[in-house]
């Protein structure tokens, strides 16, 4: 089916801008203690997007947070958490939700490293994970997150 849904956004000054098509495949919370950190704030908040679904623009985004294997981006001049990519994830993008213009309407589908949750936080998650699902329940759980969104 064509879907005619695009998001645009861009970092907190507006020198990397984003523009994505199609829905995310599914929307995350994270409550571990480096999002906790990056965001400074109590959790992230992600949107998976297949790579080719993703164009970014102006400022070439640079490596902050992990180095490794997981790499989170940043812009370049007001170091705001722009995407996340693993290599382990393959052609997907893992765009801040907070970034988009509207796709952060969407509630989180699911909450990950729970088990790491400041106490006072209740997000309305479908489904929560102590720690982060194991690769095998994605399929299911991207399944599930696209018959919610129709
Ligand atoms: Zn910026
Ligand atoms: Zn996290």
């Amino acid at each position: 089916m064509e879907s005619a849904d695009e998001y645009h956004g861009s970092c907190r000054c507006g020198q990397v801008t984003l523009k994505v098509k199609g829905k995310p495949l599914i929307t995350m919370a994270c409550h571990c203690k480096g999002c906790q950190r990056m965001t400074a704030s109590a959790f992230s908040l992600s949107a998976l997007f297949p790579q080719e679904s993703v164009e970014i623009t102006g400022l070439e985004p640079v490596i902050g947070g992990m180095h490794g294997e997981l790499r989170h981006h940043f812009c370049p001049h007001c170091l705001s958490w722009i995407f996340t990519r693993a290599e382990m994830m393959g052609p997907l993008i893992n765009i801040r939700a907070t970034m988009l213009d509207s796709a952060v309407e969407q509630a989180p589908f699911i909450e990950t490293c729970a088990s790491e949750k400041l106490s006072w936080v209740t997000l309305p998650a479908r489904h929560s994970y102590a720690q982060f699902p194991p690769m095998e329940d994605f399929q299911k759980l991207m399944s599930e997150f696209a018959q919610t969104t129709g």
